[in-house]
């Protein structure tokens, strides 16, 4: 069964609705609803300061949001039980590790609290991940610790596995590949994934649906390729491209003027509609583009 035909007939790992999340006179989460389905690798997408941290700890309960309700495999994240607590794996943004333990004494303290714990698994990813057993975390640098901490995560098997910018201190040559193998050691197990960057090529061969956090909602969320199939960007005079939407029955995701009564257009347009138009310029997207305009 692939992903999107689990995702129609089984009930959300999360879902929250109607989430409102305000830091003093600043709102952050706006009514915000979101599913994650069983089995989907979601990247959360938004700029700096859209609130995805936000989200994410609110999702978890680590947050209490103004109003609105998380529910977390099943259950109201407020009252979310001991066992299904050990269903979810955590790497928050800033590490939390214990400086002064080695990643193996880290590690045996945290195996204690897990009555799962792969331990092949552990040992495994930390040689093939470069991460030094009995070296004081304080020692490592940022990427060995953010792997360190990736690892704690994978090492129960989380049912859920929630990543706040997880490549953030990696160099850029490694961080795409290294996401790639992140994934594939959930998919087998059909962990639900999010993990949240603002890096878009981090994205590109890792995330098998974008989410766009925008104005504190989720403003679309769909298989990247879906999007990108469905997606064109229509330039010409502001008149055209509106019947051009009109008569191919797009959905207008934003539009803007360029000036002299031309405009630029993002649609979601099916692809058999997506035909060229004298006098339009109509184009295909990449996601760089996309995240512009949308996020
Ligand atoms: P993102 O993860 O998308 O960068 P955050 O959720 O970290 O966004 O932050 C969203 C907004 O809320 C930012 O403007 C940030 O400055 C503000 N913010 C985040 N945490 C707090 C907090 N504990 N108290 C007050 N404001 C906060």
């Amino acid at each position: 069964m692939n992903q999107n035909q689990n995702a129609l007939t089984t009930a959300p790992t999360v879902e929250a609705r109607d989430l409102c999340l305000t830091y003093g006179k600043q709102p952050v989460l706006k009514n915000l609803d979101w599913k994650l389905m069983p089995g989907q690798v979601v990247g959360l997408l938004g700029r700096n300061g859209a609130g995805k941290t936000t989200l994410l700890e609110t999702l978890l309960g680590l947050r209490e949001p103004q109003s609105g309700v998380v529910q977390l495999l099943g259950a109201p994240v407020a009252a979310l039980s001991d066992d299904n607590r050990a269903r979810i794996g955590y790497v928050p943004q800033r590490s939390d590790l214990f400086e002064g333990f080695t990643a193996q004494q880290l590690l045996d303290y945290f195996k204690s609290f897990y009555p799962r714990w792969n331990s092949d698994k552990v040992q495994s990813l930390m040689s093939r991940w470069g991460v030094p057993a009995n070296q004081p975390i304080a020692l490592m640098s940022g990427g060995q610790q953010q792997r360190l901490s990736i690892i704690r995560a994978l090492a129960h098997e989380p049912d859920l596995l929630v990543l706040d910018e997880p490549v953030a201190s990696l160099d850029p040559a490694g961080r795409r590949d290294f996401l790639r193998e992140l994934v594939d050691q959930v998919l087998d197990r059909g962990t639900t994934v999010v993990l949240s960057t603002h890096i878009l090529s981090d994205l590109e061969r890792v995330a098998f649906n974008v989410a766009f956090m925008r104005d504190g909602r989720i403003t679309i969320q769909a298989p990247l390729d879906e999007l990108l199939d469905q997606t064109r960007q229509v330039s010409g005079n502001s008149a055209q491209v509106n019947l051009y939407a009109e008569r191919s029955q797009a959905q207008i995701l934003r539009i803007r003027s360029l000036g002299d009564g031309r405009s630029v257009a993002m649609l979601k347009i099916s692809q058999s509609q997506a035909q060229d138009a004298a006098g339009l310029n109509i184009e295909r997207t990449n996601l760089e583009e996309l995240f512009l305009e949308l996020a």
